[in-house]
Formats: structure tokens, C-alpha cells, sequence
């Protein structure tokens, strides 16, 4: 118990009454002591603040790189189904060129020229062609617009060297040459 002064009349009164004995007028009640200083409370809550702040920031960023991963895979997926769809129709039209070039060089009975030849085959397989430039236009566009997440670089460039060595228009031998 200890000797408070009365705010009203002034008198010493004890701390723990209600009232003043004297003039009876509520007494304010004792302001109960933090138990730990504002600015700890502080300093705890601005800790709180800035680790919610980087889970959430970090969880975006995790689902932003599974996000990138997950496309990147399908996209790696799409452009080896292209390559492997490519092949299969640029086969086709070189067993046709390899006749075409037999028949020009090799064919005693039946001997063609070999340009005339190639024209044909474009026609007969004008189709296939259409198909392999709109594959190939899906590969380049794909190659262009794939992110690369980390640790994924050496896979993008080794499917990229393929389709540049195999399947670009700039190489020599490839079907390309007979489609302009
Ligand atoms: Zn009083």
C-alpha cells in the first residue's frame, strides 16, 4: 500500500481505495506497468512485420519459379514433338529427292532432269512442305519465347543446337534448299 496524493483535494489518501475519503471522488485506477518497454514492443513488432512481409514475398517467388519451370518443360516437350513430326516429313520428301537425283544421274532408260524432277516432287508433296514451314516457324517461335529458369540452360541450348544443325534453313543438304 502506498501514499498517493488526492488529485481533487490533495489530501494523502492510500492507493488502494476507490474513492477519496476525503472529498469522495473517484480515484483514477493505477496505470498497470508493461511488462516489457514500448520500444521492445516495438522493435518486436516490426520484426513480425518485415518476416511476414519476405514469406510472402518469398512464396510468390517460389511459385513464380515453379511457374517457369512448369512452362519450360512443356515447351521443351512441344518443340521435341516438332522436331520429331519434322523428320518424320522431311524423310519423306528426301527419299523423293535421292529417286529424283538416281533417276538424273544413274537411269540409263529412263533418264530425267534432275530440276524438273525436284519440281515434281514439290508438287506431290506440297502438303508436307507446308507442314514442315509451319513447324518450323512453331520451333523458332517457341526457341524465341521460352524463359530459361536456372540450372535449365544446357538443356535449351543443346535442343536449339539440334534444330540449328538439323533443321535450319542456312544448312547445307537440308530439305529447305529444294523448298524456296
Ligand atoms: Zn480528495
Amino acid at each position: 500500500m502506498a501514499a498517493i496524493k488526492c488529485e481533487n483535494c490533495g489530501k494523502m489518501i492510500s492507493d488502494k481505495g476507490k474513492t477519496c475519503p476525503y472529498c469522495n471522488i473517484p480515484l483514477a485506477l493505477p496505470k498497470k506497468k508493461s511488462v516489457f518497454p514500448k520500444w521492445v514492443v516495438v522493435v518486436i513488432s516490426l520484426v513480425l512485420l518485415a518476416a511476414s512481409i519476405s514469406f510472402v514475398a518469398y512464396s510468390r517467388y517460389q511459385y513464380k519459379q515453379k511457374r517457369i519451370n512448369e512452362n519450360f518443360d512443356f515447351s521443351m516437350r512441344m518443340i521435341s514433338g516438332d522436331l520429331f513430326r519434322m523428320a518424320q516429313k522431311s524423310d519423306l520428301i528426301v527419299v523423293e529427292i535421292n529417286n529424283a537425283w538416281r533417276e538424273a544421274i544413274f537411269s540409263e532408260t529412263n533418264k530425267r532432269d534432275f530440276n524438273e524432277a525436284i519440281v515434281d516432287v514439290k508438287e506431290s508433296r506440297s502438303e508436307d512442305i507446308k507442314e514442315l514451314i509451319k513447324l518450323s516457324a512453331s520451333i523458332e517461335k517457341s526457341l524465341k519465347e521460352t524463359v530459361i529458369p536456372e540450372g535449365k540452360q544446357l538443356q535449351f541450348d543443346k535442343i536449339k543446337e539440334f534444330y540449328l544443325l538439323e533443321f535450319s534453313k542456312n544448312s547445307a543438304g537440308h530439305y529447305s534448299q529444294y523448298v524456296r
